[in-house]
């Protein structure tokens, strides 16, 4: 079968090969079956691979987007009398605040600047004036922005407190290397359909079984969201609690056999180059990003709208689109953005390629080549 190749710049799902598309059909097949335990079992264990965790850690499967983790770990958690600490400096990390508000639980929302990275000593003055906070919570990767978070640097200070250390690394696990005890996290989090490059509806939470097992005793707040409940029933029959996504995680399967071929650094390096050709092309349109490049994570490129008045997202985003290339909305309040990503199975030709569609969009619709900005920078 010959499928037609999109390439998606938008951040997640992400472009994948033919052969995790493919593995997706196979034949029916009851989840409740012994063969297919023998394929989530060492599932488990590879995703804790991605991130250099031994037995100590453990990964707990859910159906679901994204988000499910979110409000998985938030919620299961936090144990009586305990608060949470959000650090928030994002759309996704204000998700997180509003994930915990929903639940009614008490959290302390720091507020940072979204532009840069948060500040050290406003943290560890919280810690240190607030010895209840059960966890501390961070986005590693603000995918709205494209902004890094320094988890080494916040997972200790959450750690010298006494709190434990959940970090949402959705847009950057499997992509940018991550040591959970190198860089002090307890839990993190992905979505199969964005660094493996695996299909939509497969979640993990990764994150220390030592913690798992004592929040046994927390107070529950959700049935199917119960982080604890999922452990306990994969542990004692090496099924989902629930019917899982069967053909996305024959996908992920595959999707792993992949990344593993890859490996690490590979797979990163071609991320780095994806985004230099990004880069590449933006300066050379003159278009102009809402972040400095040293608070990037190198995935993500939240790109200004040109001050043209002949300029409209929507247009050069159809017009890229119907040529094969998917182009993002930003996320950034009160101001016009898209964005660009470098995630999926994609290099820097396809990136090369992409500029020069969008090059004859602008061109097509007659807006100026440099674009031209009103501020003066
Ligand atoms: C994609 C993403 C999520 C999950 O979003 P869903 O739409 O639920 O898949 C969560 N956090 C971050 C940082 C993300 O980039």
């Amino acid at each position: 079968m010959q499928l037609k190749r999109n390439v998606l710049l938008n951040p997640g799902p992400s472009t994948t090969t033919d052969t995790v598309k493919m593995a997706q059909v196979v034949p029916d097949i009851c989840p409740r079956e012994k063969e297919f335990q023998s394929i989530m079992a060492p599932m488990r264990e590879d995703l804790v691979k991605i991130v250099h965790g031994r037995d100590d850690y453990t990964a707990v499967l859910f159906c679901g987007s994204g988000t499910i983790c979110i409000d998985i770990t938030l919620n299961s958690l936090l144990d009586k009398g305990k608060k949470a600490l959000v650090i928030n400096n994002g759309s996704y990390s204000q998700r997180a605040v509003d994930v915990l508000n929903y639940y009614g639980l008490p959290v302390i929302d720091l507020q940072q600047p979204i532009y840069t990275t948060p500040s050290l000593s406003e943290i560890e003055n919280v810690l240190k004036e607030n010895n209840e906070i059960g966890y501390v919570y961070m986005t590693h990767h603000e995918t709205g922005s494209g902004l890094l978070n320094p988890i080494r640097e916040v997972g200790a200070l959450a750690h010298k407190y006494g709190a434990f250390f959940i970090t949402d690394t959705t847009s950057s696990y499997a992509m940018i290397p991550i040591n959970v005890y190198e860089d002090n996290v307890d839990f993190c989090m992905a979505s199969a359909q964005k660094g493996i490059m695996g299909m939509t509806g497969l979640s993990y939470v990764i994150g220390k079984r030592s913690i798992i097992e004592a929040s046994k005793d927390y107070p529950k707040r959700s049935y199917y969201c119960n982080l604890y409940m999922q452990y306990d029933f994969f542990e004692r029959t090496g099924e989902m609690h629930f019917t899982p996504p069967v053909q996305t995680i024959y996908a992920a399967k595959q999707a792993l056999i992949e990344y593993f071929d890859e490996g690490e650094q590979a797979k990163w390096s071609r991320h780095q180059r994806v985004m230099a050709a990004i880069h590449k092309g933006e300066e050379r349109l003159g278009l102009k990003e809402i972040l400095d490049r040293s608070v990037q994570s190198g995935l993500v490129s939240a790109v200004k709208y040109p001050d043209d008045e002949n300029f409209s997202f929507d247009k050069v985003h159809d017009y890229c689109y119907e040529r094969g290339f998917t182009i993002y909305p930003g996320k950034i309040e009160k101001q016009g953005t898209f964005r660009l990503c470098a995630l999926g199975a994609i290099d820097e030709a396809d990136i090369e390629e992409f500029w020069k569609v969008f090059e004859a969009g602008l061109k097509h619709y007659n807006v100026q080549i440099p674009v031209k900005y009103n501020e003066v920078q």
